[in-house]
């Protein structure tokens, strides 16, 4: 048996119609970028997210870059982040001239851990950049008050998160003062391209989103701010809201898997050798990964892998110690929960199409493993 880690060919056969219908009406309007189709996906996906306003942008990338660009983030400030992510959440830092300053994270949520943020906090901070890492909410609570007591904004990296909920019922990305969403196609709303969005409840700052995502301009070719070139095509909208319509739907099914596979790996007795993804709080978990963690994981991924299955790793290499980062000084054992995870973790073949079968293949293979 075959088991891919995402089958997005499947998925298009589910909607072919509607997506193709939704391309040809781009194609018969002659308006690729922005315009009505990305001011109505913003609507619709705003609301969906119960934010104020969604600004489409260019990738999920240049979403985190746009909203510091925004905030007005200089060289030499600092953000606090997360250790482990993946690169663009530090990447856009840097890419300012800020200096990202790096949290391990808990062991059981892979989320930046809230109480080692305070003892990083500087004159120089001057934001807080959390992830919600593989589809849950990182704990907000706590940062939300040190964002308070510090007056510091708070960026939401969401690319992972998309309609996920926090404990009180907040979600993903509308916690903060900005969040930001990507499509990059394996993500859980994933268009043909890539694309983004900037979610927000302060019009002023979604104002200012709007004008750097058109090179700064406002009115056109008038410049009092430089900003870049961050459009979403009118293609990648017009598809996305065809897919939005089946989001809720799709989560669900990632949510079903994932029990599925928690149900068949008790069963098999298999809870003893690998830990399971943990959400806490009660936290409405997307499970964009469904991420398991052995202390032999390389050995599993070869194994899985020479019976057909697919799984990938996030990250083999936690960002403090990146080698482009060299010149922050981190070093190895700076942080421990980041560097184990970055040995230990695996993503398993969760998308929604996958069979009960197909799962229920994974988890032999993996009982056969530990045997
Ligand atoms: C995918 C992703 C991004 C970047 O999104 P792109 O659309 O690929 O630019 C940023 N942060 C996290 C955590 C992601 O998973």
């Amino acid at each position: 048996m075959k088991v891919p880690l995402l089958n997005l060919k499947a998925q298009y056969k589910g909607i072919e119609k509607e997506i193709d219908e939704a391309i040809k009406r781009v194609c018969e309007s002659g308006q690729f970028i922005l315009g009505d189709e990305v001011v109505k996906f913003e609507e619709e996906l705003a609301s969906y997210c119960k934010a104020n306003y969604g600004i489409g942008v260019s990738s999920g990338t240049d979403a985190l870059l746009i909203s510091l660009m925004a905030l007005k983030i200089k060289p030499d400030d600092e953000i606090i982040t997360s250790a482990y992510s993946f690169f663009a959440t530090a990447g856009v830092i840097s890419r300012l001239g800020a200096k990202p300053v790096f949290v391990d994270i808990e062991d059981d949520t892979f989320n930046i851990n809230p109480s080692f943020i305070e003892e990083k906090i500087t004159e120089m901070t001057k934001a807080i950049l959390p992830v919600h890492l593989f589809g849950q909410v990182a704990d907000m609570e706590p940062i939300m008050e040190l964002s308070k007591r510090y007056n510091l904004p708070v960026v939401e990296d969401a690319a992972q998160a998309i309609g996920a909920c926090y404990k009180d019922g907040k979600v993903a990305g509308t916690i903060g003062d900005a969040g930001c969403l990507s499509f990059f196609p394996t993500k859980n709303l994933g268009g043909f391209g890539d694309g983004g969005m900037v979610l927000t409840r302060d019009k002023e700052l979604a104002e200012r989103i709007k004008i750097l995502r058109v090179n700064g301009a406002k009115p056109k070719y008038y410049h009092k701010t430089i900003g870049g070139n961050f459009r979403l095509d009118a293609i990648q909208a017009a598809i996305l809201r065809v897919k939005l319509r089946w989001l809720e739907h799709w989560t669900e099914e990632r949510q079903k898997n994932s029990q599925n596979y928690e149900r068949l790996f008790s069963e098999k007795g298999l809870d003893k050798f690998i830990h399971l993804p943990k959400a806490i709080y009660k936290n409405y978990h997307i499970y964009n990964q469904f991420i398991i963690r052995t202390k032999e994981r390389d050995e599993l991924r070869d194994f899985l892998k020479k019976n057909g299955i697919d799984t990938a790793i996030y990250y083999p290499l936690p960002l403090p110690l990146q080698e482009c980062f060299k010149e922050l000084g981190y070093k190895e054992g700076d942080f421990p929960e980041a560097e184990r995870a970055s040995k230990e973790t695996l993503a398993l073949p969760v998308y929604p199409e996958i069979t009960l079968k197909m799962q229920e293949y994974v988890v032999e293979k993996i009982k056969e493993f530990f045997s």
